[in-house]
């Protein structure tokens, strides 16, 4: 099982400002894969769900997906693409309200996100400085003689 996915997920939930966060299955006594696995954030008003899936973790991940399609980034405010093909946008609400419109989200330009282990990173986010590993370096070796 993909824990990284399931905290990644969790995390992205968290940060959208969902006011709970609920998987499960809707099928007993049937393989698990067709138990109809579900996952959904619960907002003010609003509930976005993601089913019929074959286990928990794609649940989580589509649910994920689902909510940063169409979404502006909190941090640079442009459209979230997902992949390097681009973004989705369409006329609706944010996950908070605010309704944002096609035009709105392509004048605003894209911020592309990817899962990265157990996060979801925005493009605009810079990496934090490699942490030393204490590895020792490779120094180049001179020949001599
Ligand atoms: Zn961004």
């Amino acid at each position: 099982m993909d824990d990284d996915a399931l905290k990644a997920a969790v995390d992205l939930v968290g940060r959208t400002g969902a006011t709970g966060f609920e998987i499960g299955y809707l099928r007993d006594g049937v393989p698990v894969e067709e138990a109809g696995w579900y996952a959904h954030a619960q907002y003010r008003g609003a509930r976005i769900t993601s089913e019929e899936h074959r286990g928990p973790i794609e649940a989580v991940e589509a649910l994920a997906r689902k909510l940063l399609t169409g979404a502006k980034c909190t941090h640079c405010k442009k459209l979230v693409a997902l992949s390097d093909d681009g973004a989705i946008a369409y006329n609706g609400l944010l996950a908070d309200g605010t309704r944002w419109t096609v035009e709105q989200a392509r004048a605003a330009g894209q911020c592309r996100w990817r899962r990265i282990g157990p996060r979801w990173v925005r493009g605009c986010e810079r990496p934090a400085p490699p942490r030393p590993t204490g590895k020792p370096r490779r120094a180049k070796r001179r020949r001599r003689g």
